[in-house]
């Protein structure tokens, strides 16, 4: 029997997994693509303090670049740059990192099983049975606990009734050959991605991502972005297979069960505002690791126990989830002229050249940081998209 057994070996089910076997437990992997970092739609760009807690050395391959300036464009081309000393961004090899965490993982004691589909969990008389699909006939593996760390979309946790997050975004990407910029370019326009943001991020050897996230139609915004960007002469090449995948902008009003839990972006702990769910979901795991550490040792495996884990990472991520849906829902009621307006505001205020100053600036936490905008902010935003978003008083009060 095993202690945890963990569906997912995305970096977030593999981070966690790591921790509970150096806290001495026996735990077991089980994910269903062929190796970890197979298949991976995302671009990388994290924050400094989600390279902290990685461990990751800096000098290591799995960084691609730092960044610490960033261009965004508004609807019109015009630019607004935010500049830093220091770096505040890194690009990181996705694949790689999934890969790396999975063998730190192995070597500290987990088992992988890869080629494996997790169709359900039935719950025994003080166990749980994982019931899953490897080659060959459906196994069954005997576990005091598990945890759901399958990413969005996966049917697991809704049919074990965690229920099903419905505010979600679409995001697209595609690997591409760049020529002459070597700057982070974030575009805000809604005939581009509505609702959303797009986004031209260098990599290395003269390539880089582009993407966007959108509330329809993924694959032809993202070409239409693509020949946008070919015709400005920023990409070269456009032929390549593009990925495209889901992101929770809420989380999942629960996220245990008697001997479970969910992490990661199969519980929403996701930025609502750019779609980034690696930190979050990697804090979040942290916090898992600890909640099911104290329930082995007081062996209670009960939904009761295993409650403070969701009590813990809604104190600590829960009014930068509220406060980054507001935004992004009134983002989203936003036309393009006042897109633009908010541009020139923004720009003729000096706000860039006052973030830049900040000594505490964040790529993770946002949420004081918005606020104190919306304030500056208030008279450019329309009263009718203020007075329609969801937990406004959250977000203002
Ligand atoms: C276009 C795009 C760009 C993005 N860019 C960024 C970015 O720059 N920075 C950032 O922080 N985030 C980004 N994200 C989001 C980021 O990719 C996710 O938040 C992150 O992958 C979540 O990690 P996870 O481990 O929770 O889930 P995943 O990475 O999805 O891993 C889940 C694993 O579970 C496995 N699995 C699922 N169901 C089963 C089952 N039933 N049985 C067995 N195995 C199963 C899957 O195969 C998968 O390997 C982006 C997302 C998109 C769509």
């Amino acid at each position: 029997m095993y202690d945890i057994i963990i569906v997912g070996a995305g970096p977030i089910g593999s981070y966690l997994a790591e921790k509970l076997a150096r806290l001495g437990h026996k735990v077991l992997v089980l994910e269903k693509k062929a190796t970890a970092g197979q298949d991976i739609c995302c671009t990388g760009v994290v924050g400094k303090e989600c390279i902290d807690l990685l461990e990751v050395d800096t000098d290591n391959n799995l960084i691609i670049r730092q960044a610490s300036s960033a261009k965004f464009l508004a609807p019109s081309g015009k630019a607004l740059r935010l500049r830093r000393n220091d770096e505040v961004a890194y690009i990181i090899d996705r694949p790689a990192l999934d890969l790396a965490l999975a063998n730190k993982a192995q070597a500290s004691g987990v088992c992988y099983l890869f080629g494996t589909y997790v169709t359900g969990i039935q719950t025994g008389t003080d166990c749980l049975y994982v019931e899953a699909n490897c080659q060959g006939p459906k196994k069954l593996f005997e576990t005091e606990t598990a945890v759901i760390a399958t990413g969005f979309g996966a049917p697991l946790s809704q049919n074990l009734g965690f229920g099903k997050i419905k505010e979600l975004v679409y995001g697209a990407q595609v690997e591409v050959e760049i020529s002459g910029f070597d700057e982070v370019e974030v575009y805000l326009d809604q005939s581009l991605a509505p609702n959303g943001f797009a986004w031209l991020v260098p990599t290395r050897n003269g390539k880089g991502i582009a993407g966007l996230t959108t509330h329809q139609q993924p694959e032809w915004h993202l070409n239409r972005f693509l020949s946008k960007l070919k015709a400005q002469g920023k990409i070269t090449s456009t032929e390549v297979i593009p990925g495209y995948g889901v992101i929770p902008l809420r989380p999942l009003s629960k996220t245990y069960a008697d001997r479970i839990l969910v992490v990661g972006e199969a519980a929403g702990q996701v930025k609502p505002i750019t779609g980034g769910g690696i930190y979050y979901g990697l804090l979040c795991a942290g916090i898992a690791a600890d909640s099911l550490h104290q329930a082995f040792l007081a062996h209670d495996f009960s939904k009761q126990r295993l409650s403070s884990y969701q009590k813990r990472w809604q104190a600590r991520l829960g009014k930068e989830l509220k406060v980054g849906y507001w935004v992004h829902h009134l983002y989203g009621k936003l036309g393009n002229r006042q897109v633009e307006r908010l541009h020139n505001f923004v720009d003729s205020n000096g706000i860039p050249q006052s973030i830049a100053e900040l000594n505490d600036l964040s790529f993770d936490w946002h949420s004081e940081l918005i606020l104190k905008m919306l304030k500056h902010l208030a008279g450019a935003i329309p009263r009718r998209a203020i007075k329609s978003a969801p937990g406004q008083k959250a977000a203002t009060g």
